[in-house]
């Protein structure tokens, strides 16, 4: 896999003037965003693990292949946040969800050890809404009893209203399980 890191996008006027399909990762403070980028492009440290949550607004771009973008959002988790930064942070995320000027699929992770969160929730929602391809992707599952999975992931799926058809991926930056099956899918989006 070929990986070019190309910018950091403050809004949207900042995007690479070449237009590509774009795939974004979103989720969470902490939910394992940067590992999970890092373990799909397989390199170390080409998304930055753990900065202070909620600080950076950034959309980085990332060139897979010459052939599409994966976009980094930035993470969120309000708690910690002030009000602005929050502001700052929908209002940048329905903007990019919603500019409809460029194809665009999204990646919603979620920590398998939590409920969805409020935060998680409305992401969702504006995923539904902006009527993008999306896929959910669980994170950090080798943190989770194999017995308890099953149980996990439907709370998943009945907190954030998911349907049937809603691609969901186990993944683990420890196992390394999941990023094939992700890969997988940005393939047959890109073939559609
Ligand atoms: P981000 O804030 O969403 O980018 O999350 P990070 O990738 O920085 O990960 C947050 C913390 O969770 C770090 O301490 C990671 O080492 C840890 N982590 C991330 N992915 C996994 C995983 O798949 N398994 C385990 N056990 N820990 C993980």
């Amino acid at each position: 896999m070929d990986v070019e890191f190309v910018l950091s996008a403050p809004d949207l006027a900042s995007r690479p003037p070449r237009v590509l399909p774009e795939f974004a990762f979103v989720g969470r403070s902490n939910c394992g965003k940067s590992s999970l980028i890092n373990l799909f492009l397989d390199r170390r440290g080409m998304a930055k693990i753990s900065g202070k949550p909620g600080k950076t607004r950034l959309l980085n771009y990332f060139l897979v292949d010459n052939t599409y973008y994966l976009v980094d959002l930035p993470g969120y988790g309000f708690a910690k946040v002030s009000k602005t930064l929050r502001a700052a942070w929908t209002r940048l995320m329905k903007a990019y969800l919603f500019a409809g000027d460029r194809p665009l699929a999204v990646i919603q992770l979620l920590d398998a050890r939590h409920r969805p969160s409020a935060e998680d929730r409305l992401m969702t929602g504006w995923l539904h809404k902006a009527k993008l391809p999306f896929a959910v992707a669980v994170t950090k599952v080798d943190k989770v009893g194999r017995n308890k999975r099953g149980a996990h992931y439907q709370e998943i799926v009945d907190t954030l209203g998911l349907t049937p058809e809603t691609p969901f991926f186990p993944t683990s930056a420890v196992t390394r399980e999941g990023a094939g099956d992700l890969k997988a899918w940005i393939a047959a989006v890109l073939a559609t």
